[in-house]
């Protein structure tokens, strides 16, 4: 039987529904959520991100501030800025838009942000309070991941975790957490030998590697539950092999996941599309840690 597709999208829209009651109840208590973004010089990309990541803000009852500072600005001018927000109580959290100019080093501007206003949970004290099981806020990713497996395996403890990546943004974190689930978690990346080894015990296989196609069905235990965090942009092919062409006469591209979807579909429980997975579910965790900063230290 195929697998069941884990819907991010319906997991995302009752997170977002929790959120604004959230947002509500502490407007109640006389504290507005204000989520202040942080962008030094101009970039296109960053600001499609901006505009949605503002939207959001705005659906949930969220006030969302952007800040653009010159593209010169020095790394101590942008700490020395943040920590004026750290002091403004009007700000309750903030988030550091990527990339930063070259020469600015990220983690530590990134840490420079008061850890309870760390809305993306990326600064080194958030990351600390990970290994001791007492983290606030967490990688949205990372974060997003547990939601998705929850929904499904409503008690993790003692199954294999198998994270494909060993980024601090989603595979490290996320492991910790599967840690604090009682879970048993591998964490496999370039190095690791006999890759099929690992995956094929997986009961539960998260793959965040940014490789189209990386895992195959042959990979998948029969039965297991696969999240795949990759996004990929891949040139668009029909039945035929052919490809699929714009009005233009371009060829088309399409967003795919790290795991051969259709294979692996037919060995899983329950697998996540691409799009429409984890990255959903990932936006919203981020107004989810933003109505957590707003609670306060
Ligand atoms: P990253 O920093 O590039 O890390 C990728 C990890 O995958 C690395 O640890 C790498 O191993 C491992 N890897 C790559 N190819 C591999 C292979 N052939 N075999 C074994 N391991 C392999 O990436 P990231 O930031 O974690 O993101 C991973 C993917 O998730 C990307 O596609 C990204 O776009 C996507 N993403 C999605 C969301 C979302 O909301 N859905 C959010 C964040 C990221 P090494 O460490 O040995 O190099």
């Amino acid at each position: 039987m195929p697998a069941q597709l884990i819907s991010g999208e319906v997991i995302a829209s009752r997170i977002k529904e929790e959120v604004k009651r959230e947002v509500e109840s502490l407007k109640q208590e006389g504290k507005e959520v204000h989520l202040v973004a942080i962008q030094v010089g101009e970039n296109p990309a960053s600001e499609v991100y901006l505009r949605s990541q503002s939207r959001l803000c705005e659906e949930a009852g969220i006030k969302h501030t952007l800040h653009t500072l010159p593209a010169d600005t020095s790394e101590e001018s942008l700490v020395a800025y943040i920590e004026g927000l750290n002091k403004d109580s009007k700000a309750t959290g903030i988030i550091l838009q990527m990339p930063l100019p070259k020469g600015i080093n990220a983690q530590k501007v990134q840490s420079s942000i008061a850890p309870h206003k760390d809305v993306e949970g990326m600064n080194l004290a958030n990351m600390g309070q990970l290994v001791y099981g007492k983290a606030r806020l967490a990688p949205c990713t990372a974060v997003a991941s547990v939601e998705l497996i929850k929904s499904t395996v409503p008690a993790v403890r003692g199954k294999e975790v198998v994270i494909l990546g060993r980024s601090a943004i989603v595979g490290k974190p996320l492991a910790l957490l599967m840690l604090d689930l009682d879970a048993t978690p591998t964490i496999c990346h370039t190095k690791t030998r006999d890759l099929t080894f690992h995956t094929r015990r997986a009961d539960i296989l998260v793959v965040a590697a940014g490789k189209p196609g990386l895992i195959k069905a042959d990979m998948i235990k029969p039965g297991a539950v696969v999240i795949d965090v990759g996004i990929n942009r891949v040139p668009e092919y029909d039945v035929q092999g052919n490809p699929v062409l714009d009005k233009k006469g371009k060829q088309k591209m399409k967003t795919v996941g790290d795991v051969d979807f259709e294979g692996a579909k037919e060995v899983a429980s329950f697998i996540t599309p691409v799009p429409g997975g984890v990255g959903p579910v990932t936006t919203v965790m981020l107004l989810r840690n933003a109505v957590e900063s707003a609670k306060g230290e």
